[in-house]
């Protein structure tokens, strides 16, 4: 077990753009199991989160981690394939701002996407709603970009604690 520090806000590694991965073995395989590792730590420590994307915890490459309540999975070289036109607004927060606010963000509703498993199987899948804001959070974290640049109106940031007793 290998849990990594995240990276919080401000660190400049989190604004670098990750690359492919290549190869499915060696090197790869530990770095998978850092990550799934940080996750379910950090789920366990925060008691919120659903995914973690690859450069939080300083490894610049194209994977992600999700761990929800119907199934876990990597993504591994994720594409857009196409996004909706419409769009939701949705409360965003991140493991990076130590989930201790959140923003009121637009994103797509819903988005198609294309990526590999981690035996490197070509996946082509459709998510919606808060899977399809999920999955658009995560997939800007391998371009370097965070939720916080998504947000128009700065008085759309909420502490945590407001956010639950508004939400909760
Ligand atoms: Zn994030």
């Amino acid at each position: 077990m290998a849990v990594k520090e995240v990276l919080l806000l401000g660190n400049p590694k989190l604004r670098e753009k990750s690359s492919n991965i290549k190869s499915f073995i060696g090197e790869f395989e530990s770095n998978l199991k850092n990550l799934s590792d940080t996750l379910y730590y950090l789920q366990k420590e925060k008691q919120i989160g659903r995914a973690i994307a690859a450069p939080q915890i300083g490894w610049l490459k194209n994977v992600i981690f999700y761990n929800l309540p119907e199934r876990a999975f990597f993504m591994v070289n994720p594409k857009i394939l196409s996004k909706s036109e419409i769009m939701i607004s949705v409360w965003d927060s991140c493991f990076c701002f130590d989930v201790a606010f959140f923003i009121e963000i637009e994103r797509h509703k819903e988005v198609k996407i294309q990526y590999l498993d981690r035996e490197g199987n070509k996946k082509i899948e459709e998510f919606n709603d808060d899977l399809s804001e999920l999955v658009q959070h995560e997939i800007d974290h391998l371009n370097g970009i965070l939720a916080t640049d998504r947000l128009k109106d700065p008085r759309k940031i909420i502490m945590r604690k407001e956010w639950e007793r508004r939400f909760k």
